[in-house]
């Protein structure tokens, strides 16, 4: 294409161009289309874009050419764009970039730049240029834009806000509300044990559902939440699915299922946080006993898939039923919060939707995976592949077998509940004498320090300790005591019982010098053991 051309009879207009040139708003430049691009002229509004007043600033700054005016990191790439723009566009087209410069006080500032290929007499090809300082208008637009995108997150987060909390209304009100009506309809029927029995049968179930659906909405914030650290437990995983195949067969067997086991491992010792496996495992074995109707059977199996040179193992897990299926359409959200299949809970099936995510996160974290294949009436199986650090050797103590049950100690022993509710307090004396202990209870952390001060060693055998209390919290309790200048004060057991159980809680407990931390509401067979546990350790230190 010819390169637009500049009339003969202007030629000598030019320096009165020029003139006006410098007359202009804008910022006006012309230089040679060839190598070493120098330039021709420069108007006063272009100066200034650059911080100079004169043509001889201006040069010292930049060489006089073309190439000393761009930012040294934009020319190869604005260069490629105008050569490009003069081969595609038609010529009454000005093409345009932008680009940095670096201004003669070191500032850096963004200009947009619109050229044009023409000919001129005496010089031949040359570019005019017209440049606006466009760094304002950058950063308006940057504003702008990052504005729209807060904007778009706050309704995002909005939304995922509304739907949580509709969530978690409806499936709280539902185990809510067979608490409130069954111990209502128990009230009423005091004196008929075996209506009162079904009644409170009902109640407990409802609120252990409500209580799941609360660890499960704790668990995946502190999984979500981050950061995570799991623990590197050196392991057998055979003993380990034993024990979350052990927490299923009661219900399997009430359901008249079939629970079966294919544990082909080798007898590897493997680092895992084994809290999270056996979690990975007893959501999904609870999902194949609530979804798969009596008569049917549920199977666990484990293999070894192959060692790498780097240590690791890669196992694979799978739980598989002869259950009611889950229908194509819902299998691509199965693992989202809160998703439940219509299908599986007409049968008055309760759950929370939030198990396999749960086990999804947990499995994205451990760098492993779960696929799931399923057909609607026939059954469905969910494999998990997970790849673990063989551990070299094995010390003792993490390798131990689990605990075996302890006895109770032989003189009943004396504990001193620390809580501000009454209720709580009520709750927790009857419990424990229940169970075979003597119960004395104070209502803040200061009477429990002069509690202790006032009775001589050895009368408390424990200390149930809240944490949130008027006047002295449960961590300031703690401390106060251990640092009395006596000796059974270090070493008597406290245990927080406490309604805050994030792991960052339990190492606040911890860190105060308390011995152990129980999650409320407390399960009383639970407690009763650790109570146990800790008053034996105690005896033989
Ligand atoms: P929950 O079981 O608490 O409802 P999950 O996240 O564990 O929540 O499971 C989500 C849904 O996936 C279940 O409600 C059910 O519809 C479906 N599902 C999960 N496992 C199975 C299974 N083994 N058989 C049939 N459906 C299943």
């Amino acid at each position: 294409m010819d390169t637009p051309q500049m009339p003969a009879q202007f030629a000598e207009s030019l320096p009165a161009l020029f003139w006006l040139g410098d007359l202009m708003p804008g910022g006006l430049f012309i230089y040679r289309a060839e190598a070493p691009y120098e330039l021709l002229y420069i108007n006063r509004a272009a100066l200034s874009i650059f911080g100079c007043d004169s043509p001889e600033q201006f040069k010292a700054l930049t060489g006089f050419t073309f190439r000393g005016l761009v930012h040294p990191e934009d020319y190869e790439k604005i260069q490629d764009s105008i050569d490009r723009q003069i081969a595609e566009t038609a010529h009454d087209k000005l093409d345009y970039v932008q680009y940095r410069i670096i201004r003669r006080d070191g500032a850096v500032r963004w200009v947009s730049d619109y050229g044009r290929l023409v000919r001129l007499p005496e010089y031949g090809d040359v570019y005019v240029v017209f440049i606006t300082d466009a760094t304002e208008r950058r950063r308006a637009r940057e504003k702008q834009k990052q504005t729209e995108l807060a904007l778009a997150h706050e309704r995002q987060t909005n939304e995922i806000k509304s739907a949580f909390l509709f969530n978690m209304s409806h499936d709280v009100r539902t185990p809510m509300n067979a608490i409130v009506g069954f111990s209502e309809l128990a009230m009423r029927h005091l004196d008929e044990p075996e209506k009162l029995r079904g009644y409170l049968d009902k109640t407990v179930t409802s609120s252990r559902q409500l209580l799941r659906l609360i660890d499960d909405m704790q668990e995946l914030e502190q999984l979500e939440g981050g950061p995570v650290e799991l623990r590197s437990e050196a392991t057998d995983l055979t003993e380990q699915i034993e024990l979350v195949l052990d927490m299923f067969r009661i219900p399997a067997a009430e359901k008249k299922l079939t629970l079966e086991k294919d544990l082909a491992l080798p007898p590897d010792t493997v680092l895992v946080d084994q809290g999270r496996f056996r979690r990975i495992l007893s959501n999904l074995l609870s999902n194949a006993v609530k979804f798969t109707p009596p008569g049917g059977r549920v199977t666990v199996s484990a293999r070894r898939a192959g060692v790498s040179d780097s240590g690791f193992a890669r196992y694979v897990f799978r739980v598989s039923d002869t259950g009611i299926g889950i229908g194509a359409d819902f299998l691509p959200r199965i693992f989202d919060s809160f998703e439940r299949e219509a299908s599986s809970t007409v049968s008055g099936n309760t759950g929370t939707g939030l198990g396999l995510s749960i086990v999804k996160t947990l499995l994205n974290l451990m760098g492993g995976t779960i696929t799931v294949q399923s057909t609607k009436g026939e059954g469905s199986v969910f494999t998990v592949e997970l790849p673990l650090r063989l551990a070299e050797s094995v010390s003792e103590e993490s390798a131990a077998s689990p605990a075996a049950p302890v006895a109770a100690p032989h003189d009943q022993a004396r504990i001193l509940i620390v809580e501000d509710i009454e209720l709580n307090r009520m709750l927790a004396e009857e419990l424990l004498e229940l169970s075979g202990f003597l119960t004395e209870s104070v209502a803040d952390g200061c009477d429990a320090v002069e509690a202790f001060r006032s009775h001589p060693a050895g009368y408390y055998d424990l200390i149930l300790m809240d944490i949130q209390m008027p006047v002295m919290n449960g961590y300031e309790a703690t401390r106060a005591i251990r640092a009395l200048k006596r000796e059974d004060a270090q070493k008597i057991p406290i245990i927080a019982l406490s309604a805050n159980s994030r792991e960052e809680d339990r190492r606040r407990s911890m860190e105060s010098g308390m011995n152990n931390h129980v999650a409320k509401p407390f399960d009383i067979d639970y407690l009763t053991e650790i109570i146990y546990r800790s008053i034996e350790k105690h005896g033989e230190a």
